[in-house]
Order: C-alpha cells, then sequence, then structure tokens
C-alpha cells in the first residue's frame, strides 16, 4: 500500500500519535525519579537511563535526520498535535495575536531551552529535569490547545517548528494538490472549510494553509488531514528534487533567520565539541569571560551558551551581511539580504547537524545493554564509575571508518549545495555572492579542518 493510500486511513496517523503518547508518558515515568547533583555522575547517569537515552541519543536525533530527508514527518506522529488540537476543540478557540503570528515564540522558547534548559540546568544529563521539560511542554500544548484556536501550539509555539520548517525545506518529500484547475472549480473548498476545522478525521488545514497555495514545505506539517478531506482525491504526497525550496525566492521572517542564526552556532559547537582540542578552542572566550566576571557554578553554562549561539552568531552573520550591501546594485531590504546568507548556508549546517545525529546514535550503542537491564540507570552508572562494567566499543571502533567517510560525503553534499544555490541566486552582483561564499567557505572550512583532525590524524 502507497503512502497516499495510507494517508486516506481515518486512523493511520491519529494511532501512530496515541502510540507516540504512550511512550511519551513512559519516557516520562522512566525519568522523572531519577536524579543526581554529581557532574560527573550526570555524563554517566544520562547514558545509561534508559528514558534519557533514547529522548536525547534517539528520539531527538531521529527528528533531525527525518526533517531533513522527509520534511515535517515527525510533527505528522507527535503526540502534542494529538493533544493540542484535541484541546482546541474543547477550549475557548481565541485568534492567536500578532506576537504569536510573527514566530519570535518559537525563537525565544527554543533558545530558552537551549540557553537555561540545556547549557543551565542540563535538561540532557538530568534525567529527572528531561522529565520536566517534557511535562513542560505537554502543559504548554494543552494551555495553548484550551486558549486559542486550531493547532495554534504547532504552528506558532512549538520550539522546534522553525528548524523542522527550515530543513523540511531539503527533504524529498512534499504534500502538494495534483491540480490547481481542480482546486479552482472546487465549490466545497473541504481542505480549508471551516466547518471541517474541529472534526477527527479529514479536518481542513488547521496550520493556515490552503494545499493550492502551498509553495514550500516550512509550514505543512504533513498531518494528512486535508489528504482526508478533499472529496476530489487532489492531494498527494509525492516525490521532489530535494532542497528545491532553496532555490526558489523564500521569504524567511526574522524570527526564523534568527532562529537559524542561533541554530548554526549551536551545531558548530555540538559537533566540534565532539574533538577534545576542538572544544577547548571553542571555551577559549566564554572561559576567559567567566573567569573575568567571576561567573558562579551552573550559570557559566548560560554564559557559553549565549556566547556560542547567540552573540557570536549573530556578529559574524551581522558583519557578513553588512560587508555584502556595500557592494549591492540596488537597495535591498535588509531581511533579504540575511535570508541571502541564510538560505545559502542552510546545507552545511544541515549537513553536520544530519552528522552529530548520526554520532550520537552510534556512540551510544555500548549503552544499551546496560539501560534495558537497569533502565533507571543508577546502578549501571555507579558500576561504568567504578570500572566494574566495561563498555564494549567494538560497534563504535567498527563503524569509525564508515562515519569517518559518511562526514566528509555530507559535508561536501552540503558544500557543493550550498555554493549551486549561490551561483543561481538572482540579481546578485558577483561582489555581493564572493561574501556569501566566504560564510559557507568559512562554516564548511572550520568543519573541514575539524573532521580531518579529528578522525583521520
Ligand atoms: S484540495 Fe481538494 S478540497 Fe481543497 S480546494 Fe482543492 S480540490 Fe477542493
Ligand atoms: S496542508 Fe494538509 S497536511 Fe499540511 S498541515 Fe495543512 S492539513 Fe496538514
Amino acid at each position: 500500500m502507497g503512502i497516499n493510500q495510507l494517508f486516506k486511513k481515518k486512523y493511520f496517523l491519529a494511532s501512530l500519535q496515541f502510540a507516540t503518547l504512550l511512550v511519551f508518558i513512559l519516557l516520562i515515568y522512566g525519568a522523572i525519579g531519577v536524579t543526581t547533583n554529581n557532574k560527573d555522575f550526570a555524563l554517566v547517569l544520562r547514558n545509561t537511563n534508559l528514558s534519557n537515552l533514547i529522548v536525547w541519543s534517539y528520539w531527538w536525533p531521529f527528528i533531525i535526520v527525518t526533517a531533513i530527508i522527509l520534511g515535517r514527518f515527525w510533527c505528522s506522529i507527535c503526540p502534542m498535535e494529538l493533544i493540542t488540537s484535541f484541546f482546541g476543540k474543547i477550549g475557548f478557540r481565541r485568534k492567536p495575536g500578532t506576537i504569536l503570528k510573527s514566530g519570535w515564540i518559537i525563537t525565544l522558547f527554543y533558545t530558552l531551552i537551549l540557553v537555561v534548559g540545556i547549557h543551565t540546568f542540563a535538561i540532557h544529563r538530568i534525567p529527572r529535569y528531561m522529565a520536566y521539560y517534557m511535562l513542560i511542554l505537554l502543559a504548554v500544548a494543552v494551555t495553548a490547545g484550551l486558549v486559542w484556536e486550531k493547532r495554534t501550539f504547532c504552528t506558532y509555539i512549538c520550539p522546534i517548528g522553525h528548524l523542522l520548517g527550515l530543513y523540511s525545506m531539503m527533504s524529498l518529500k512534499q504534500l502538494r494538490v495534483k491540480d490547481t484547475d481542480v482546486c479552482k472549480n472546487c465549490k466545497t473548498k473541504d481542505c480549508i472549510s471551516i466547518s471541517n476545522h474541529y472534526i477527527f478525521s479529514g479536518r481542513s488545514c488547521t496550520s493556515e494553509l490552503y494545499p493550492a497555495a502551498i509553495s514550500d514545505n516550512r509550514q505543512c506539517i504533513l498531518c494528512g488531514q486535508c489528504h482526508k478531506s478533499c472529496s476530489k482525491d487532489n492531494i498527494e504526497i509525492k516525490k521532489r528534487t530535494p532542497v528545491l525550496d532553496l532555490f526558489s525566492e523564500i521569504k524567511l521572517s526574522w524570527a526564523e533567520i534568527f532562529f537559524f542564526i542561533f541554530v548554526s552556532g549551536f551545531v558548530v559547537y555540538e559537533v566540534l565539541s565532539e574533538w577534545k582540542s576542538g572544544k577547548n578552542i571553542l571555551m577559549f572566550l566564554p572561559d576567559i569571560l567567566n573567569n573575568s566576571l567571576a561567573i558562579p557554578g551552573i550559570f557559566t553554562g548560560t554564559v557559553n551558551a549565549m556566547l556560542l549561539f547567540v552573540i557570536i552568531p549573530t556578529l559574524f552573520y551581522s558583519l557578513f551581511v553588512l560587508l555584502s550591501r556595500l557592494f549591492l546594485n540596488e537597495s535591498e531590504n535588509i531581511k533579504t539580504s540575511f535570508t541571502r546568507f541564510v538560505l545559502a548556508i542552510l546545507p552545511v549546517i544541515a549537513s553536520m547537524h544530519f552528522l552529530k545525529s548520526i554520532l550520537k546514535t552510534t556512540s551510544r550503542i555500548p549503552y544499551w545493554k546496560f539501560a534495558i537491564s537497569d533502565p533507571l540507570g543508577y546502578q549501571s552508572a555507579n558500576a561504568i564509575i567504578g570500572n566494574t562494567l566495561t563498555l564494549n566499543k567494538t560497534a563504535i571502533v567498527f563503524l569509525f571508518p564508515y562515519i569517518s567517510i559518511l562526514a566528509l560525503v555530507l559535508l561536501f553534499t552540503g558544500l557543493i549545495i550550498s555554493m549551486l544555490i549561490i551561483f543561481k541566486q538572482k540579481n546578485v552582483k558577483k561582489v555581493t555572492k564572493f561574501f556569501t561564499l566566504t560564510t559557507v567557505m568559512i562554516y564548511a572550512g572550520l568543519f573541514f579542518i575539524f573532521l580531518i583532525k579529528w578522525r583521520i590524524f
């Protein structure tokens, strides 16, 4: 049975959403009672606690990889959509205001999780904090559902909304109408009919989209509801040329632009910190700042994250965008200049985010045995720290050369796509393209040197 036939089935995605909701609850249950104040113990516990291991080393990488390959596939089975849509049905159904519609709530929520959640309170290392984070997500989805109409949480609040939207522009799949003429002549417009917004299956689009007018992959969460609703059977999920959207005249919002700038800082940190010397270089400036300001305890992580993910990337992009604007043909909107940079750099960053996901999932293979036999993870973590349990690293050693090759293939693929995007950008002077290319080469060069030093020499 093909994917389009599956999407027509009444319970196809809803049943998967119920399954992921159950898993979501079980993950919280397996993590909420598990905690530690010891930083070194947390470094091992994060891998021996089954819930923590699944969330950060498998579930999260799965979301990144599928977004790049398949688009917002994760959204189609996300339990938050199920929850928020349910509460949307029984809630106040207010219209979202301009602040929500600006997309900045998504960017701020994501930055908060990164800076405060991960780099201050270590929600990725302490299972109990991870459970709190998941409960907060759930509470926000319920509240958004109760207050605002449709699926406002998915469209304007979900902290990874922009990330999935931006990466889905590279995907191999898209949901579109088969024939726009059929839509023009369609009298019922089931896919956007207000009377269909709150039914369980075959809803009209509650992501503010009109399927016949979808021009890129960013907003469609592949929920398949319009697919079921269309009485003319005029909607399909089909293959497409990968990275197609990045070659089109995409207009990004400021919230998406800054979201991407912060993500690029995060990806540089995540990939380079796999190599000890790379991490030392990265931490040079944050360490100076922390020491000179005598920042206490956990807040050094806050300073590190603000500097590496927010301040330095913002200054870096701004510098090159402003330099490129000195040579513009005609007056160009500054948002358009930033957009040009973001679209060009995105493939390199996405390729390294993909790599980080692979590194994470493969490097945690040795922990599976212990996480299954001791799901809470205390005993295994103690035994590993006390050297009475040894990790079997055979799989990691075996995979090492293949992952090194994959890393270079990913980087060069990302670089070639980035270069093609720059060369195809219209109405841009060569000297302006030169600055965009320089920015891409700085990122690619940084990753290349790191990969060669870390994996090969
Ligand atoms: S997608 Fe289907 S329901 Fe929507 S306008 Fe087109 S034909 Fe009509
Ligand atoms: S366009 Fe269709 S598949 Fe996409 S979000 Fe709207 S209803 Fe869901």
